[in-house]
């Protein structure tokens, strides 16, 4: 094709943009996720994950996740002929994403592959697709998490499990979860759905949900009021009485159908003891949690990648913006946010291989909170990187941001998550000893993080002593606690500059409340190198 500068028309030459990141080796290019990944216990499934990664930052994925997005799921409530159908019309590039996910075993390897690591290598993939598109990662996360909740019920399992774990994408199957009424998410003991017990055993369900994400599915877990109190059961999509109302007309996640759906005597099947529901399903929640932080660490890196590789082609006032010192300052602060999230999910991914089950409780919703809550801000910064190109939707930027917001939304929103780390400490005794075990194996390195802890520690305490309502504080405390295991994993693992920089910004409070603000003597231009060789 003839270009713009050759046509005798020509107005000008396109000179100082950018070239697109295409292709890009989405794994090799990140040291700290490969080191993240060999120190948690993953390293057998780095070829993997390097596999996945060529292909996330092939053009081909890219086509595939912005026609998905571009061309939103439809649904169809009945046929030419007045039949109810309830369908979803969704992109074949939705399916194209889907299908690579569920043929590289993101949706089901701790549970086909059981090795030691397992999780900490699906988390490594699901970082890295994570970065292709996600909505996609929704159904995957909800299939994996649906597992450990399933098996309260053996002869489920051993009906479903077999699907939900294949690498089929045609044969295997799909789990989703409802949970939120109208009238309460967070409070899930005021659902007003009922469950009916029927002569053969099971339930009759009868009731809505105001959020079921990915209608398509196989099963669903859902809470119903059954006459023991609020209990957990299987039901399945194709189930007649399975409605769906309307898609949901969201914010982000646009490729991903969210919907609102209508119980009309669905055939309901008891996972775990009648009126323990939540305590059922929280077994799958705790993984869908963990999922909202490796999504949250993954949509930094990608911005962190994007606001780099942008910065080192484009000049202003003579020099390149990389080499802007203004610039450098946002571009390492970003670059420090997302390898503290990288080794923060990747440390909770691996407590999930052990049997550390104190830690893992408590860790999760610390992490769930905090990580999640800088995504918002991380990304709009990253955004700006790339100035007025930054707004375009083609730069992708856009998408990174509308998607943002949504890993504090669900799953326990903000003020929810922190408040369940409250509970934990409170309820399970060997909760903050094993946090604060972590956190100190780092005592001793950086006299800023110690400080922290201590301040942390005498916050703790005095939580549960002065006489006014914890609740109140539960965001603060909550933030350092994050601030400690990140600054706690950083003074360990990482380079001196990355871990000096965030104990100086976060910990010290030598930096100031946006992005870009780390204190002279940071070495920018180190720890942007390191964050993206590319
Ligand atoms: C895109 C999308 C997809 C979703 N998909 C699903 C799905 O598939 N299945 C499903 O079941 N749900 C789904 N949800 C619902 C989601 O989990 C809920 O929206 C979420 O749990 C919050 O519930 P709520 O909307 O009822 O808000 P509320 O519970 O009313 O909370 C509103 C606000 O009040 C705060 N709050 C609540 N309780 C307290 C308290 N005690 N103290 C202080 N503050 C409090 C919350 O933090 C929040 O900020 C989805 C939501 C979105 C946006």
């Amino acid at each position: 094709m003839e270009s713009a500068t050759a046509h005798p028309d020509a107005t000008h030459e396109v000179a100082n943009q950018a070239t697109p990141l295409l292709p890009y080796k989405v794994f090799e290019a990140d040291t700290p996720l490969r080191e993240a990944i060999e120190r948690e216990g993953g390293e057998w499934g780095i070829e993997r994950i390097r596999d996945i990664g060529r292909l996330a930052g092939s053009r081909e994925a890219l086509e595939h996740s912005e026609r998905c997005e571009r061309n939103e799921p439809v649904l169809r409530t009945h046929d030419r002929y007045g039949n109810r159908v309830d369908e979803i019309d969704l992109d074949p590039s939705w399916h194209w994403l889907m299908r690579e996910a569920i043929e590289r075993g993101i949706h089901s390897l701790p549970w086909a592959d059981p090795r030691p690591g397992a999780h900490a290598v699906r988390a490594g993939l699901m970082f890295v697709w994570d970065q292709v598109n996600a909505g996609v990662m929704c159904p995957i996360s909800m299939t994996h998490s649906v597992i450990p909740a399933l098996r309260e019920a053996p002869d489920l399992a051993e009906e479903w499990e077999p699907r939900l774990v294949s690498r089929d994408y045609e044969r295997g199957a799909i789990a989703g979860m409802a949970m939120t009424e109208k009238q309460g998410g967070s409070d899930v003991r005021a659902n007003t759905t009922r469950a009916e017990p029927q002569a053969d055993g099971s339930y009759a369900i009868t009731g809505h949900k105001w959020f079921c994400s990915y209608p398509p599915c196989d099963i669903f877990l859902t809470l119903a009021q059954a006459p023991e109190g609020l209990s957990c059961f299987l039901i399945e999509g194709r189930d007649p009485g399975f409605q769906v109302q309307r898609l949901k007309d969201k914010l982000g996640t646009r490729s991903l159908p969210s919907s609102e759906v209508e119980f009309r005597g669905v055939t309901g099947r008891l996972v775990g003891e009648a009126g323990r529901g939540v305590q059922t399903i929280i077994r799958m929640v705790n993984h869908t949690r963990l999922d909202c932080l490796i999504g949250s660490a993954a949509g930094m890196r990608a911005g962190t990648v994007q606001a780099i590789h942008h910065a080192r082609h484009r000049s202003a006032f003579g020099r390149t913006l990389v080499d802007q010192p203004a610039m450098a300052n946002v571009l390492a602060d970003l670059a420090i946010e997302s390898e503290a999230a990288t080794a923060t999910a990747m440390r909770i991914a691996r407590a999930y291989d052990e049997d550390g089950a104190a830690f893992r409780r408590v860790a999760t919703a610390v992490s769930k909170y905090w990580v999640c809550k800088r995504a918002p801000q991380h990304a709009l910064e990253a955004l700006e990187c790339l100035g007025g190109n930054g707004y375009v939707e083609e730069s992708g930027m856009p998408r990174l941001l509308r998607d943002s917001p949504l890993n504090s939304i669900w799953e326990g929103s903000g003020n929810v998550a922190a408040l369940d780390v409250l509970r934990a400490l409170g309820r399970e005794p060997d909760c903050l000893p094993a946090f604060l075990a972590e956190v100190e194996s780092g005592s001793g390195s950086d006299a800023r993080l110690d400080a922290h802890v201590d301040a942390l520690k005498e916050r703790l305490g005095s939580l549960a002593v002065d006489g006014g309502d914890p609740q109140f504080d539960a965001r603060r405390v909550v933030e350092d606690m994050g601030l400690a295991l990140q600054g706690s994993l950083l003074v360990r693992h990482a380079p001196a500059v990355v871990a000096d920089a965030f104990c100086a910004s976060r910990l010290a409070r030598e930096g100031g409340r946006v992005f870009g603000t780390l204190p002279a003597g940071s070495d920018a231009r180190s720890v942007i190198d390191r964050a993206f060789s590319g």
